[in-house]
Formats: C-alpha cells, structure tokens, sequence
C-alpha cells in the first residue's frame, strides 16, 4: 500500500520548489493534498504535475491564499477540510529571504523588511499551527516545518533578518514538539542547504543570474562539498521521512540538515592541507 494513502497533507508554498516537489511526491504516495501559494500559474503547474503523475483530479485542492493573512490561512485550512474532512499533514513550507525594497542588505536592511520577513517565514507558521493543532489532535498528526541552514551558529550577514526568522523557527519546532507530542502530533523540522528552486528568483536575482549562483557554489568544496546542488526532491524525499509516522515514529523535535555537507565545513577547513604543507 502507498505510504500516505488515506493521508492528508497541507503543503504550503507549493506554487513551487521544494513544496511543489513535495506536494507531487505525497500525492503519488497517495495523499490527498492541499497545494497552496499566491501565484495561481505556478499553482496550476503544480496541479498538472500531479495529474500527469496519475493521481485523481479529487485528490487535489488547489488554494491559491497569501499565507501571511489571517483570510489566507483560514481558506487553507476550510477548503481542506470542506475537501477531505480532515488534516493528517501539515508542512509548513512557505518562506522566502524577501529582498528589501531600496536593495539593502545587512544591518541596513530596513525595519519594513524585518516585520515582511518575520510574517512570512516565522508569524504564518505559528498562526496556522495554532490554527490546525484541533485538527491535528483529532487525527494524531504530524507537523514538518522548513527551516534553513541559515539558522545555525553562523552569521549571514548580507540577509539578517530571513536567518533571525529560521533560528526563531527552530525553537519554535523544539517548543510545539513538546508542548504537542501530548496530544500525539509530532512536531520536525528540514533544515535544507542550497537548493536549486525559484528561491534566488524570490531574492530579487534575475533567472540567469539565480542558475549560475546555484552552478558555481556547487563547484566549490568549501560551500557544498557533495559537489552537486540540492535538487527539490531531495528536501520532499526527507519531508516524507519525517511526516511518516511508520518510519520516523520516535523522532520528535529534530531539525534533519539536509545540505550536501554544506553546514560542516569551514573556510579554513577547506583548504588543501596536503598542497599547502608542500
Ligand atoms: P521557492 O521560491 O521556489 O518557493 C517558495 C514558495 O513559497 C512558493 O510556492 C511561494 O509561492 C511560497 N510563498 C512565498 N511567499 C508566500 C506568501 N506570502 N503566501 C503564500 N505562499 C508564499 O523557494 P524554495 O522552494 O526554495 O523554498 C521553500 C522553503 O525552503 C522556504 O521556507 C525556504 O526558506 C526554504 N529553504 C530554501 C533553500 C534553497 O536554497 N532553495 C535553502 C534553505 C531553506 P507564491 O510565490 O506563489 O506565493
């Protein structure tokens, strides 16, 4: 039998990248998924996707809802339940370093950019888990919420506020963890590396320039020694994993990396000992 069939997930942030990824791998695995983002095109694609996977048009609700709004999560959540009657799944996906609007960067950053940032990748999630935690209690569900290396002991500089908002969100995960492992929802997070998805786009970088980015990190061993860009499917396979109740049973409160070895090395780790003791 399909590992979520029977299931219900709420994938945020679908309308592309990592919860698009998502959103067709549980739908194949047999979920009934609500897809959600603001841009219906990208929506649509994701909807297709799903379809041309073999999955029936009924398993699908797709919303297109601006999750940062108390009208956006409120929809979300209706129409799922309108739908499907119930929520097993909810990952909270939706996030986005939100370039600041006069092209600051670092300390500059403005303040607008910090309340925009916060909403998106800190606020929604908490507001939608309160929200969903009575549905999730019904069902004993589980919550996986998307993070980023960002959040580690490391400074990012150029973009402050985004890394303020993942950290925040760690504790955030460790605390509902607890507070609802009571209840039997299980509460994880994905802390994912670089990844090559429309996040760059998202920045502000025009395509050419993301897809380069994206191209030339993955030669450098010192900021992804696998060697390869992390591709969206490998963050949806490991939402999986952690939304599976079968096969992560007794992880609670855990922030898997998933990041090509990205967040272990250091600069002056990098280096190539062996030519430089020459
Ligand atoms: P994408 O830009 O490809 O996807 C982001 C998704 O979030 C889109 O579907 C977008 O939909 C949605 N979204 C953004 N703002 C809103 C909003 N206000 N309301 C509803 N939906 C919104 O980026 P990724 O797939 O890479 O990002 C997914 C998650 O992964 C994010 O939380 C990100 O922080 C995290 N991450 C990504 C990394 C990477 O290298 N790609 C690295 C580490 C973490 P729409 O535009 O249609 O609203």
């Amino acid at each position: 039998m399909s590992r979520f069939a029977g299931k219900v997930a709420i994938i945020t942030g679908s309308s592309n990248g990592i919860g698009r990824a998502a959103a067709v791998l549980f739908a194949r695995e047999g979920a009934k998924v609500t897809i959600t983002g603001r841009n219906s095109e990208r929506l649509e694609e994701t909807r297709q996707q799903i379809l041309a996977a073999g999955v029936p048009e009924g398993n699908v609700n797709s919303v297109v809802a601006d999750v940062t709004t108390d009208a956006g999560q409120d929809h979300i959540l209706k129409t799922t339940l309108d739908k499907f009657g119930n929520i097993d799944i909810l990952v909270n996906n939706a996030g986005a370093a939100i370039p600041d609007s006069e092209g600051n960067t670092g300390t500059a950053q403005s303040i607008e950019n910090y309340d925009a940032t916060l909403n998106l990748n800190l606020r929604s999630v908490i507001a939608l888990t309160k929200k969903a935690v009575p549905h999730l209690t019904e069902t004993k569900g589980e919550i996986v919420n998307i993070s980023s290396i960002a959040s580690g002991n490391r400074a990012t500089p150029e973009f402050p506020h985004y890394s303020i908002a993942k950290a925040a969100l760690d504790q955030y995960t460790r605390n509902t963890a607890i507070d609802l492992i009571q209840h039997g929802i299980r509460v994880n997070s994905i802390s994912p590396g670089l990844v090559a998805t429309g996040f760059g786009s998202a920045m502000g970088m025009p395509e050419e320039v993301s897809k380069k980015f994206y191209s030339t990190m993955a030669t450098m061993k010192e900021c992804v020694p696998a060697g390869v860009m992390g591709q969206p499917q490998d963050i949806a396979e490991a939402i999986a994993f952690l939304a599976d109740r079968k096969a992560s049973s007794y992880i609670i409160g855990h922030q898997l990396v998933v990041d090509g070895g990205s967040s272990l090395v250091m600069g002056l780790h990098c280096q190539d000992f062996s030519k430089l003791l020459q």
